[in-house]
């Protein structure tokens, strides 16, 4: 058995993959090795995915996902960087012997020894957003007959139905000036931490515009399994029928009701000598961290991206800003752990800016981003189609994300 310090990291998504970059360029090789274990064999773009569902003007399923193999830099192959290996298998449990050694346990059985734990395994998703393991399932997948349903050939008087919000909102709930519920008619309460009102303004306006019916105070209640378990795709001739009685064409029914749940679901029962990590866990399956991203129940376990229970909406902003203290905190870890002494000095995680940014196809949208307000009322200022376009709606970040990638 190796006598390196082992840094294991679980999950292979916006905060691993930085994580595991930035480790693998300042660590020795002589003294740790790192793994990142990967359910997926390839990195999915999220925010351009709905689009990529529903048209297949710009191939974005080629922007959307990208392979492992050059993550540590252009000239590396095989997700193998310095230090750093990107290694496919699916977490099933942790053990833990001491707080700062136990066992990760893979799917078939293999054991991989951890001294420092990340865990940053994101959220499970529903419908066609849960997405195969494997790139090559997905591309069957994705061979939905756009052309038809969304495209010049539309058939059946279908033409681009979408439904962004049922549910008409009678209250807000203010908890803190960045938590609290909206409440809809017939009581359900939707969390919010960053809140956009645009009720019947640019948001609706632009969608309208582009023929997307909305439906206000009305669901859509009992979608079969295979709907939300996202293997369904297109039926052709389908219809759903709101609980009001509106019967919709519904050839393909992409549910966005938000996540389902974190994947943490590899700890609690499934761990029992994971004492430590297992008291972290809170509410909804989230991990319990303070400030520097560590589990407050044990130093040497750090937690980013969605699984964390911070008080804050989680998108990728977030995970992005968490991961440079993850880096900073993992390496004042090791340091100190080398030099047999106490960690002098810990990152503290600053809440990262707030926005929202609506896209409606690749030349519209609205926008939020909680440093432009106006001065003294405070109040915030919605940026429209221009800038929402240039910044977001007509690239999705594919290009950046693809040279992250090593691609
Ligand atoms: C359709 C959609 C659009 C979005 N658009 C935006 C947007 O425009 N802006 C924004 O800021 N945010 C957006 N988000 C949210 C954003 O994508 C997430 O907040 C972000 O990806 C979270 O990063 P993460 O690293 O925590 O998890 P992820 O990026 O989801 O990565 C998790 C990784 O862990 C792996 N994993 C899970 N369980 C295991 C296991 N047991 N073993 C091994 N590996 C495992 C997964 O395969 C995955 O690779 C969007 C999300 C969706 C679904």
């Amino acid at each position: 058995m190796s006598n390196k310090t082992s840094i294991v990291i679980v999950g292979g998504g916006a905060v691993a993959i930085h994580v595991a970059q930035a480790l693998d360029k300042q660590l020795s090789p002589s003294k740790y090795s790192l793994t990142m274990l990967t359910e997926t064999d390839y990195y999915r773009h999220l925010p351009a995915a709905l689009r990529a569902f529903v048209t297949a003007e710009g191939d974005l399923e080629s922007q959307m996902t990208f392979p492992y193999d050059k993550i540590f830099g252009k000239d590396t192959k095989n997700g193998i960087g310095r230090v750093g290996t990107v290694q496919l298998g699916k977490v099933v449990s942790v053990e833990e012997k001491a707080n700062d050694k136990g066992y990760v346990v893979l799917e078939g059985g293999q054991r991989i020894e951890w001294n420092v734990l990340l865990i940053a395994t994101g959220s499970e998703w529903e419908g066609p957003l849960r997405w195969p393991n494997r790139l090559s399932d997905l591309e069957s997948q994705m061979t939905f007959p756009y052309d038809k349903i969304f495209g010049k050939d539309t058939k059946n008087g279908i033409g681009r139905v979408g439904t962004v919000q049922l549910g008409k909102v009678v209250s807000v709930e203010e908890k803190a000036n960045d938590k609290g519920y909206v409440v809809l008619e017939g009581g359900q309460r939707v969390e919010w931490n960053v809140l956009l009102i645009a009720t019947g303004s640019e948001v609706a306006r632009g969608l309208e515009d582009r023929g997307v019916v909305i439906l206000n105070g009305d669901s859509v209640t009992g979608l079969e399994q295979d709907v939300l378990d996202g293997i369904q795709g297109v039926v052709p001739g389908r219809t759903i029928t709101t609980t009001k009685g509106v019967t919709l064409p519904a050839e393909l029914i992409i549910p966005t009701r938000g996540s389902r749940r974190v994947n943490t679901t590899f700890l609690g029962d499934n761990s029992p000598s994971a004492v430590t990590i297992n008291a972290a866990l809170v509410e909804q399956g989230r991990l319990d961290v303070s400030r520097t991203l560590q589990l407050t129940s044990n130093p040497n376990v750090f937690a980013g991206g969605d699984v964390v229970a911070l008080n804050e909406a989680h998108t990728i902003v977030k995970a992005w800003a968490h991961t440079s203290v993850i880096v900073e905190n993992i390496l004042a870890l090791l340091t100190a752990r080398e030099n047999g002494t106490e960690v002098v000095h810990l990152k503290k995680y600053k809440k990262a800016m707030d926005g929202i940014a609506i896209t409606n196809g690749a030349r519209r949208g609205t926008m939020y981003l909680d440093f432009f307000t106006i001065p003294i009322l405070g109040w915030p200022i919605i940026l429209g189609d221009w800038i929402t376009s240039t910044l977001k709606s007509q690239s999705l970040s594919a290009g950046g994300i693809r040279s992250w990638m090593g691609q």
